[in-house]
């Protein structure tokens, strides 16, 4: 094959854009820091789509004159992700072809292009991915925690009484969790995590993947914070946060233990009440206070 696409002898693919009188919508994946993991399939794909469907055309043009492609290109983002989708369905009925990039990354995954995916499997109009770099995936590829399962929560709510909340729901999840976090929030945000977690939570950050600057640091969430504190560097750029999940609970409260933490509760604040009653079976405090927030 000249064209730069390889193809498995098993599996035919045809990129060519007009051989079904519908055309098809490619979703590709475009680096997340280094142009150095644009692919070949990436590449072409771009190239010879009719147009390209992109979150900032701004930035994609800039994608695009590295890789010498100059694919039209329109924008599509979540404020016009409604407007344009009959819009598009129009185009590809019309045979012609197109690809969805986002600003880094893959699309869909914390970016635009759900509804227009749905849309078209809805239609039955061919949807093809063009895989490539994921943040979410690449930090877990190198975290070392489990990785056989778990979730994503994208980003966490930006205020800090909803994201304890939500933190909170959360706190008894047994799979690794993932969650992406800016410059501006990842120090409140690991600093909500100091409340929730239990000091045997390993948490790690990776920051500006395949960046200069790519760093994975590892530790409980104030040891973390401790670093973000020393060393302002830390909290610049863009982040991934994957948070151990909790180790099942072999010892579940006795009766005892329940029984004097909601004796005292009825005559001091939860937290004291939790504190007390877990220095005095010397067992751990959050299971405590979590039973009490329940009654
Ligand atoms: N669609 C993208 C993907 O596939 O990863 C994610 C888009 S989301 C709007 C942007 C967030 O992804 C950033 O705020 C950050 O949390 C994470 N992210 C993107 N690039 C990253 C990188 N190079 N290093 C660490 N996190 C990154």
């Amino acid at each position: 094959m000249s064209d730069g696409v390889s193809r498995d002898k098993n599996h035919q693919y045809d990129e060519t854009p007009s051989n079904t009188p519908e055309g098809t919508l490619y979703v590709v994946a475009t680096p997340i820091g280094n142009l150095d993991d644009v692919s070949d399939r990436m590449r072409h794909t771009l190239g010879r789509v009719n147009r390209i469907a992109a979150e900032d055309t701004r930035r994609t043009k800039q994608l695009l004159s590295h890789i010498g492609v100059d694919t039209p290109c329109f924008s599509f983002h979540d404020h016009n992700e409604r407007q344009k989708l009959d819009w598009i369905v129009q185009m590809l009925k019309s045979g012609e072809s197109l690809a969805l990039v986002s600003d880094a990354g893959t699309p869909l995954i914390s970016d635009p292009g759900y509804s227009l995916v749905r849309a078209l499997r809805q239609q039955s109009l061919k949807v093809v991915s063009v895989p490539g770099p994921c943040a979410l995936v690449a930090a877990l590829s190198i975290a070392g925690l489990p990785s056989d399962r778990f979730v994503f929560e994208g980003f966490l709510p930006n205020k800090s009484s909803a994201r304890l909340s939500y933190l909170q729901k959360m706190a008894h999840e047994t799979s690794t969790t993932i969650f992406y976090e800016s410059s501006h929030r990842i120090r409140a945000c690991i600093e909500d995590m100091s409340t929730i977690f239990d000091s045997d939570r390993q948490i790690v950050i990776a920051r500006e993947l395949t960046k200069t600057f790519e760093t994975v640091l590892q530790g409980n969430a104030e040891s973390l914070l401790e670093t973000l504190r020393n060393d302002p560097n830390q909290s610049k750029g863009e982040f991934v946060v994957l948070v151990g999940g909790e180790k099942p609970q072999l010892d579940e409260l006795s009766p005892d233990v329940t029984q004097l933490a909601k004796t005292l509760s009825e005559h001091l604040p939860k937290k004291l009440a939790a504190k007390i009653t877990s220095e005095t079976f010397t067992v751990k405090k959050k299971p405590i206070y979590e039973f009490l927030l329940e009654q």
